[in-house]
């Protein structure tokens, strides 16, 4: 089996294999479920009010995902931070934390790479295992349902570890942060694909708040992320010193998203006033990504890209 053995999230002690309804750990006697296949490594008291929020916000979101959306995820701003990780020998393993039904682990599969990929939401792994099948790529892919600020593998276990919009959804920041460096082999890559900025919530977000209020009370959904809501984004300085803090080696923080960041933002917000699941066009978003890519030599457009990309390495000491 390529893929790095479960470990218990609760006390890291080895699991039997996962072929049974359920999985007792011997060492902390904690007991995890196998629902449709997908262990479920989450002990109860890991789950407080806010995180139960974000489990269902997500677990909603993923009902609406579709194939076409999971296509126009193919741009430069993701094959960007996607790249180090598709460059590995064949065969590597790489762990998706957060991953939703985003599908940026299927296209790391597609390169030949074992992909761990793991959701606080259950629903949002199902869907995203369904989608890794529709791809072809299911058996170089595996899937469970994990938090994480507790990860279900030993240290060392991935040659990389990344998370892609959503680490902004974390509560303890940096406790993730660092399960994401305990997980991955020295040398190795965490990476975080398209993370918000700051500069938008200072201004652009804070005079959008009013149309957001009204998208609001017309919309019929049962739960709002806490966490979207909450977020105040990074600036590139309180990036370095979260990664410094976790004892990573930063490579590249690159600003991403310009044009390619009002056109998808365009079109959700006239899919969610038109109560419609708007997709934007893969074709637009790649060439106003080419656009994007000559924009960025401008230092004035630079300050206000929406994201950051951050590629960084586990020390090899
Ligand atoms: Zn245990």
């Amino acid at each position: 089996m390529p893929h790095p053995s479960y470990r218990c999230p609760n006390c890291h002690a080895q699991l039997p294999d996962a072929n049974q309804a359920t999985l007792a750990c011997s060492h902390c006697q904690e007991r995890y479920v196998i629902l449709h296949g997908i262990p479920q490594f989450i002990a109860r008291r890991f789950l407080d009010p806010f995180k139960q929020t974000e489990q269902h916000f997500h677990d909603e979101l993923s009902c609406a995902a579709t194939a076409a959306g999971v296509a126009a995820r193919d741009s430069t701003f993701h094959l960007h931070f996607k790249q180090p990780m598709m460059n590995l020998s064949p065969g590597s393993t790489v762990l998706e934390v957060a991953g939703g039904t985003r599908a940026d682990g299927i296209e790391i599969a597609l390169a030949g790479q074992f992909v761990t990929m793991l959701d606080l939401a259950p629903q949002a792994v199902e869907r995203a295992r369904q989608l890794a099948q529709d791809a072809g790529v299911r058996e170089r892919m595996r899937f469970c349902v994990a938090d994480s600020e507790h990860l279900p593998f030993a240290d060392r276990s991935f040659d990389a570890t990344f998370v892609a919009a959503s680490f902004h959804h974390f509560p303890n920041q940096l406790a993730a942060l660092q399960e994401m460096k305990r997980v991955t082999k020295p040398g190795g890559y965490v990476i975080w694909g398209v993370e918000p900025a700051a500069w938008p919530y200072t201004t652009v977000f804070k005079i959008l708040g009013p149309l957001k209020r009204f998208i609001r009370r017309r919309r019929i959904r049962a739960f709002n992320s806490i966490a979207d809501d909450t977020t105040s984004g990074f600036t590139k300085s309180q990036i370095k010193e979260l990664f410094n803090r976790a004892g990573l080696q930063v490579q590249t923080i690159k600003p991403v998203k310009f044009l390619t960041e009002f056109y998808d933002s365009c079109v959700r917000m006239l899919g969610k006033l038109a109560r419609r699941n708007f997709v934007p066009i893969a074709s637009i978003d790649h060439h106003l990504s080419k656009v994007d890519a000559l924009l960025e030599r401008l230092p004035l457009v630079t300050k206000l890209y929406w994201h950051w990309n951050v590629i960084s390495r586990v020390p090899r000491a």
